[in-house]
């Protein structure tokens, strides 16, 4: 099945990123946001986005204006009625996305896939919410999305191998390089990635350096593009906690537990690059 329209139920970082793309590769999107601030600042992210492709000098001027034209952003969910697809990417909150896809899964006809960007919710636990579970899966954009390759596309023991490859070719059709894997919280990408960033704010509130010296080891001694302060201040600092503390709710194993000095940061709303002030501070 080729994916034409596709609706995005929450438009932030990842939400912005992914009408982007779509938009940019000839699909059809409507992006609804909660709020009428929420909706002009996705505009903008989307329009400064598109802007930016062009001046990379990744597609035309041209390219970009048609792009402008496929994409709409309002607050009124019933608009993603014609999709073939619902992308979720609201907050990382379990009971949220619960409620979202049972609200989508009303509205859509039941042929309309439904995915949830969720970086560590299993996908099981979304699917459940659903009349559908086999045409739930996981399609796991990276940030920032036009930059990055990888979608890990999340099937359950109950999506349908059709739906899984109807995903790969999605992912393809958007430019990207999907690779499969199996429905356990945190994927593989954040498996792996949140440890490592907690254990980097644990080294530092043990007094082994300073912020910036940690990141400069990671950068300088181990060729990662970025330390693991600079990419927790990009991925947001609201959304590390949130993956930390689902995590550590499925697994109940202390390397996720979130450090308190995440949370005072979160607490204090500094939650990085999307507030121009996280571990490290920036020009919005
Ligand atoms: P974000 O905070 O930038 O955006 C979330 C958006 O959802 C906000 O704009 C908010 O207004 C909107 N929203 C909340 N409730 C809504 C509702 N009821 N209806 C419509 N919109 C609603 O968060 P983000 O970084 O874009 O993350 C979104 C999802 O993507 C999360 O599940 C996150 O774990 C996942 N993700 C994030 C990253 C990252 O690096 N930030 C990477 C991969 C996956």
């Amino acid at each position: 099945m080729q994916i034409k329209r596709m609706a995005v139920v929450g438009c932030g970082t990842m939400g912005t990123g992914i009408i982007q793309v779509a938009s940019q590769v000839g699909i059809e999107v409507v992006g609804v946001e909660s709020t009428e601030e929420g909706v002009v600042r996705a505009r903008e992210r989307v329009g400064s986005g598109l802007d930016a492709t062009v001046a990379r000098g990744k597609i035309t001027p041209e390219q970009a204006a048609e792009a402008r034209g496929r994409y709409s952003i309002g607050t009124d969910l019933s608009t993603i009625g014609g999709a073939d697809i619902v992308v979720e990417a609201v907050f990382e909150d379990v009971e949220l996305k619960k409620r979202i896809l049972g609200e989508i899964d009303t509205l859509v006809g039941p042929e309309t896939f439904i995915a949830s960007n969720t970086s560590t919710i299993p996908l099981v636990i979304l699917a459940g919410a659903t009349s559908r579970p086999e045409r739930v899966v996981g399609l796991h954009f990276f940030n920032p999305v036009p930059a990055m390759k990888l979608v890990e596309v999340i099937k359950t023991p109950v999506t349908a191998a059709e739906h899984v490859q109807a995903m790969v070719g999605l992912a393809e059709t958007m430019g990207k390089s999907p690779v499969v894997v199996n429905d356990v919280p945190g994927f593989v990408g954040n498996l792996l990635i949140v440890p490592y960033l907690l254990d980097a704010i644990r080294a530092y509130e043990r007094g082994v350096a300073d912020m910036e010296s940690i990141d400069s080891v990671i950068t300088l001694g181990f060729n990662h593009k970025m330390g693991p302060f600079r990419l927790s201040d990009l991925i947001g600092l609201d959304i590390v906690h949130d993956m930390a503390a689902s995590m550590y709710e499925e697994y109940r194993d202390p390397k996720y537990f979130p450090p308190p000095l995440l949370k005072q940061y979160v607490r204090l709303g500094w939650l990085g690059r999307k507030t121009g002030r996280g571990f490290f501070t920036y020009d919005q």
